[in-house]
C-alpha cells in the first residue's frame, strides 16, 4: 500500500514541474535537444541475486570453477653494457672500471653514467685487483641467516685505480678477523680459470698482503 502512495506522490510532482518548465519553452525559439532514453528503475524491483565473498576453504573445496596453468615461461636478465663488460673481465681475472670524464672519478663496478655529472661515462679503465679495506663487518650469521662457527667477514673494498672511496664489496679471508683493520692493504684470490664463470664469486675473497 505504501508504495502506491508514493508512485502517486511523484507523479503529482512531475506534473507540477512540466507546467513550471512548458512556458520557459514557448518563449525561447532554440529547438529542443533530443533526451535519451533513461531507464527508470523502480524501487524494490531489482532482481537480487544472494552472494558472498569466496572464503579459502570454498577455493580448497573446488566449490567455485577454478583451472591449474602453469606457464613454462623462461627469462634471461640482462646485465647491461657495463656490467657484461665487468662480468666478462671478471671472467679473465681483470677487474675493469669505467672513467668520468667531467668530474674524473674510475667507478667500479662500472657504470655508463655518471650519477654525480649526470653525463655518460667516457672511457674503460683496467684496475688492479689489490685495494684497501674501506669498511667490514665480523658476521656469525650466513646471508640465510645460519649461525656460524667461524665468521664470514664482508667488507668494502676500495680498488687500486679507482677513486677515493670508489669499491667493491666483497670477503676477507686467510685472516684472523680480530686482526682487521681499516685501512689494511688486500689483494683478490681468483678462482682458477678454469672454474670462473663471469661472476663476481670469481673472486673467492681478498687476503692481506
Ligand atoms: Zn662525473
Amino acid at each position: 500500500m505504501r508504495k502506491k502512495k508514493k508512485g502517486k506522490a511523484k507523479k503529482k510532482v512531475r506534473s507540477k514541474n512540466k507546467k513550471a518548465k512548458s512556458p520557459r519553452r514557448k518563449k525561447t525559439a532554440k529547438p529542443q535537444k533530443k533526451q535519451l532514453p533513461v531507464r527508470k528503475l523502480k524501487a524494490g524491483k531489482e532482481k537480487v541475486y544472494p552472494s558472498h565473498g569466496l572464503s579459502h576453504e570454498d577455493l580448497a573445496e573446488r566449490k567455485v570453477c577454478l583451472t591449474d596453468w602453469h606457464p613454462n615461461l623462461k627469462y634471461k636478465w640482462d646485465a647491461g653494457v657495463a656490467i657484461s663488460r665487468y662480468l666478462n673481465g671478471l671472467k679473465k681475472g681483470v677487474l675493469l672500471g669505467r672513467r668520468c670524464r667531467h668530474c674524473s672519478r674510475v667507478l667500479v663496478p662500472p657504470r655508463m653514467f655518471c650519477e654525480w655529472c649526470f653525463q655518460p661515462t667516457s672511457e674503460w679503465i683496467k684496475l688492479a685487483d689489490t685495494g684497501t679495506v674501506n669498511t667490514f663487518s665480523v658476521s656469525y650469521v650466513a646471508w640465510n641467516m645460519v649461525r656460524l662457527k667461524e665468521p664470514q667477514v664482508p667488507a668494502v673494498i676500495e680498488i687500486d685505480g679507482a677513486s677515493k672511496g670508489v669499491g667493491i664489496m666483497h670477503l676477507l679471508g686467510e685472516i684472523d678477523p680480530k686482526k682487521i683493520k681499516i685501512g689494511i692493504r688486500v689483494k683478490a684470490v681468483w678462482k682458477p680459470p678454469e672454474e670462473r664463470q663471469g661472476a663476481i664469486t670469481d673472486i673467492k675473497y681478498f687476503k692481506p698482503i
